[in-house]
């Protein structure tokens, strides 16, 4: 292609309307300066062309799905589309002045192929009015969706800066955690916690659903391993704002599930919480956990006699008032 023809080909796709006088001017600007040998076409994208949306993480300002583009990006000879192109939606919401947050971010990205993470132009959701960055999605996994560098935890894809979290555990109670905490658009701060950052760890003591450790992260901290996600979001929803939960971890082996929460935890541990759950006593002067009682009266033992006498001892204790008499495995005695 001569350079008129250049011109007159990256005209050609100009004609369409993102409805704003603004981006219509930045797409035909970024679109003219296209090294048609090296760069991506930058299109304005109809919404309608994404299917299979999906979130993968989000923090307050942004969130990112993963889709597919049907009639997808142009390819290098500029007349066909790789179709059906996998691509990350970078979704910005809640902006004072979206238009000119969409052109500055769409500026930071390069449409240039050999790039990492290649810009291929911008969208709108016609429902929520939010813009959308969309981007390619082959290379996306080092850095940050959001801000473009490296993530603080490569493996849960986890930047720092951001609040971002990009991970599915599998497990859908922590997921939801995720979702709910590190994701969450609030100003209490709740992280996930790459667990290589903990040091010092020493162990202070254990229960059926927990073990508890002392270490130091930015400041010391007491380190709460959950053998079952269950018991680690009831944790994590009591209320008890004596004691601060700085955010989630997971050990290397991933067998267990961390909340690392402030130090002064591990000096009321079992005075305060419950050595087997971790959460506050339902009477602390009785040491007396509801939620742990019901589950250790549901053993039963071998010795037919014994159980009759430890119903008969228990329709006798009817408030945490009387000691609950019941079996006690071996392994539970220390
Ligand atoms: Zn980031
Ligand atoms: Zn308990």
């Amino acid at each position: 292609m001569t350079s008129q023809e250049e011109i007159e080909y990256l005209k050609s796709g100009l004609d369409w309307t993102s409805g704003n006088e603004k981006i219509d001017k930045f797409i035909q600007k970024r679109r003219l300066n296209t090294d048609l040998y090296n760069d991506v076409v930058f299109e304005w994208i109809p919404y309608n062309q994404f299917n299979e949306i999906k979130e993968i993480g989000n923090n307050c300002s942004i969130t990112v799905y993963s889709a597919i583009w049907r009639n997808g990006p142009l390819c290098n000879n500029k007349y066909t589309r790789d179709s059906n192109k996998e691509v990350a939606l970078k979704c910005l919401h809640n902006m004072q002045n979206p238009v000119d947050i969409l052109i500055n971010e769409a500026t930071k990205y390069s449409t240039t192929n050999a790039k990492l993470l290649v810009l291929y132009g911008i969208s709108q959701n016609p429902d929520t009015n939010d813009y959308i960055l969309v981007f390619s999605n082959e290379n996306f996994g080092k850095d940050c969706i959001i801000c473009d560098e490296i993530y603080t935890d490569i493996q849960y894809k986890w930047c720092k800066p951001c609040n971002f979290i990009s991970w599915k555990s599998g497990d859908d109670k922590i997921d939801s955690l995720i979702q709910l905490k590190i994701n969450e658009r609030s100003d209490t701060r709740f992280e996930w916690i790459p667990f290589n950052q903990f040091n010092k760890i020493r162990k202070i003591g254990k229960g059926m659903f927990v073990s508890i450790y002392a270490a130091i992260w930015e400041y010391e901290v007491t380190l709460l391993y959950y053998n079952d996600s269950q018991k680690l979001l009831d944790k994590v929803e009591e209320f008890d704002s004596s004691c601060k939960i700085y955010g989630l971890s997971q050990n290397s082996d991933k067998k267990d599930y961390i909340l690392a929460l402030q130090k002064e935890y591990c000096m009321e541990y079992g005075k305060k919480y419950c050595k087997n759950c971790g959460i506050k006593f339902t009477q602390i002067r009785y040491l007396w956990c509801k939620p742990c009682t019901n589950i250790f009266t549901k053993w039963t033992v071998e010795n037919e006699k014994i159980d009759d006498l430890i119903q008969e001892m228990k329709l006798r204790t009817n408030s945490c008032f009387n000691i609950v008499f019941e079996w006690i495995p071996y392994n539970q005695l220390h």
